[in-house]
């Protein structure tokens, strides 16, 4: 783990999301708030608050605060190596510099390290077990 980063482990989704969502309610963040990234069946998502912690389609969700430099993050106990090292390798991504101030771009850079982390650990996987 890259030293100056923390993790927060929380059991639930609904605990992690009220962490996240300490400015305002549920209903308000519903109608401002998207919730966009990659399900655990490799499809992207985009939808409300409210829609995505009914049912998060995911295994585990997390959220960065840069001032702290800390990931806060829900892990179903359902989730595998290769989802859990996805959403921490997104996190992580929000916490580097430059933060895009287009909200779109900032989330396709921590998609893009998401994507690359998976597929450095399905190739480890594959190199490891074939040696
Ligand atoms: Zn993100």
């Amino acid at each position: 783990m890259i030293k100056e980063m923390k993790i927060i482990k929380y059991t639930t989704l609904k605990e992690c999301f009220f962490a996240f969502s300490g400015l305002g309610t549920i209903g308000q963040l519903d109608k401002t708030v998207r919730f966009v990234g990659i399900d655990g069946s490799n499809k992207e998502y985009n939808i409300g608050a409210l829609k995505w912690i009914n049912n998060p389609n995911i295994n585990c969700w997390g959220w960065a605060r840069f001032d702290t430099k800390t990931i806060h993050i829900w892990i179903s106990p359902d989730c595998d190596t290769k989802e859990l090292i996805g959403c921490i390798a997104h996190e992580a991504a929000h916490l580097r510099r430059p933060k895009f101030k287009d909200t779109q771009k900032e989330e396709q850079k921590a998609l893009n390290t998401e994507l690359d982390a998976k597929f450095a650990y399905e190739s480890t996987m594959e190199i490891m077990n074939n040696d």
